[in-house]
């Protein structure tokens, strides 16, 4: 019974596995030793950059996902339905609320972003959403694996079996994803969260390995990918170019956000956040896109761009000065945790 519901319901599952790992409901006071001036330094500068425009960021970086992140932040991430749309010409949204999806369209097939948490979810979202976009999925040729987490890899599977799709990942993250497979159903350490059962399960097959700094080739596309641990060891990020109705963008995908609990995971973000930061200065970024809807606001822009009419801009273009400001929201927030939790 349990396992059937494993099955369905792996988010919920794995949110009171989470809530059962213990400590997460003091998380929104703040340490005995922390340092209220370093806090209050840091969360002012991340909410000065983030201005009006990227104002969302900074609360959810800042407040939303820091002091509420196993309550209010993961309810506005529940599972649920978004219609997909094409976001640029090249680029479209095939996830949900819980966890997103992209497809990239090649001249020579589609490259998925992300497999959401199974099976099912990748034929309901991936394969309807690409049908219902005009795209045929039988052209999907990748399946990148951005993070070797479960709500990224779980549905790779099924597109690999469906499709053929090679699937694609950081060599450091097939090995954590092999050490799911394999690693015996102990409780967890103290303080560490429990892997939900269905990541053992759905954790795909080594496949296409991903190196740091890698061009990966499909037809006319290439994606830049990176290496930046924070998140898990291997978290992949991406910059590719595309265009929207013809104009000449560059995007970004960053998913190493999310805070760790030592000082010492939270110095690997930082030091992931300042490199990848310049990478988008050098490339130009300035369209922003993200492996979790709270973290690109997809849910609200996707329904802007559904009603944009001629000279309207599109949301997920945040300008190049934008994209960095975003970064640098992102690292103040963690100064700002590492105050908040007596780390300094
Ligand atoms: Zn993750």
């Amino acid at each position: 019974m349990l396992n059937r519901l494993a099955r369905r319901l792996p988010n919920v599952l794995s949110v009171a596995a989470l809530l059962l790992a213990g400590g997460a409901e003091a998380q929104f006071i703040p340490a005995e030793n922390a340092d209220a001036d370093a806090m209050y330094a840091h969360f002012k500068k991340a909410q000065q950059i983030a201005g009006l425009d990227l104002y969302p960021h900074f609360a959810h970086a800042c407040i939303v996902d820091q002091h509420y992140r196993w309550t209010i932040s993961r309810g506005i991430q529940q599972p649920g339905d978004i219609r997909p749309l094409q976001v640029m010409d090249n680029l479209y949204f095939i996830g949900q609320n819980a966890a997103s999806s992209w497809a990239i369209r090649t001249s020579e097939g589609l490259i998925v972003i992300d497999a959401l948490n199974n099976g099912e979810e990748a034929e309901k979202y991936i394969v309807g959403g690409l049908r219902e976009l005009g795209l045929d999925p039988a052209e999907i040729k990748y399946v990148v694996v951005t993070h070797a987490h479960g709500d990224h890899f779980g549905g790779a599977n099924y597109l690999k079996d469906s499709f053929g799709a090679r699937i694609a990942a950081s060599k450091v993250d097939w090995g954590v994803m092999e050490k799911m497979k394999t690693a015996p159903k102990e409780p967890p350490a103290a303080g560490r969260r429990r892997l939900p059962e269905a990541w053992a399960r759905l954790a795909p097959e080594r496949d296409v390995e991903i190196e740091d700094g890698q061009a990966f080739r499909l037809g006319d596309t290439t994606l830049r990918f990176y290496i930046t641990p924070g998140h898990t060891p291997g978290t992949l990020a991406l910059i590719f170019e595309s265009t929207d109705r013809g104009e000449p963008h560059v995007a970004a995908l960053y998913g190493s956000l999310g805070m760790p609990a030592s000082l010492e995971d939270k110095k690997t973000v930082l030091a992931s956040i300042d490199r990848f930061r310049k990478l988008a200065e050098e490339a130009g970024v300035d369209t922003l896109i993200a492996n979790h809807q709270t973290r690109d606001l997809a849910l609200q822009k996707l329904e802007i761009l559904r009603l944009r009419r001629d000279g309207d801009p599109n949301p997920f273009v945040v300008g190049k000065q934008g994209y960095l400001r975003y970064m640098d929201i992102q690292t103040e927030c963690v100064y700002y945790a590492i105050a908040r939790e007596g780390q300094m």
